[in-house]
């Protein structure tokens, strides 16, 4: 089975990125039909209005802000520091938390509300199995 795996293209590494048999890899939400608020992953009811069964999938911007950061210093072992983890507010809705790269980890480089774009590339390491994963990352946009 692992054979299997490793044969097809990388995997997502989490569930809301969606990766088309044809076109460009993107982030899935769900909006309420009702108040329009977007969600990451799936749920039964809004989180905003509680409405339920109002939830439609809905493919995110590669574009946002960035909303908030901190720049991380240690971390589990193998894993290179520092890097900058981010949440980004993304065009339309639709807040992401993820790693911030293409920017030097200086609180003076880094500005809140900088617009960045959503890139797409295959994750560092291979799981057990030998799969290959690919992950998304944010970076400046000029
Ligand atoms: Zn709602």
């Amino acid at each position: 089975m692992a054979e299997q795996g490793a044969a097809k293209g990388p995997l997502p590494v989490v569930d809301f990125l969606k990766i088309p048999d044809r076109g460009d890899p993107y982030l899935e939400g769900h909006r309420c039909q009702k108040c329009k608020a977007v969600f990451l992953g799936t749920r039964e009811a809004c989180s905003k209005c509680g409405t339920r069964g109002a939830l439609e999938a809905v493919r995110l911007s590669n574009k946002g802000e960035l909303y908030v950061y901190s720049i991380v210093h240690r971390s589990f072992p193998g894993i290179t520091v520092p890097y900058v983890s981010a949440v980004v507010d993304l065009e339309g809705g639709g807040t992401v938390k993820g790693n911030l790269i293409g920017i030097d980890p200086d609180p003076a480089k880094i500005k809140m509300g900088m617009p960045i774009e959503v890139v797409y590339q295959k994750a560092p390491r291979k799981d057990a199995e030998g799969n290959e994963y690919l992950t998304y990352y944010f970076q400046p946009r000029s």
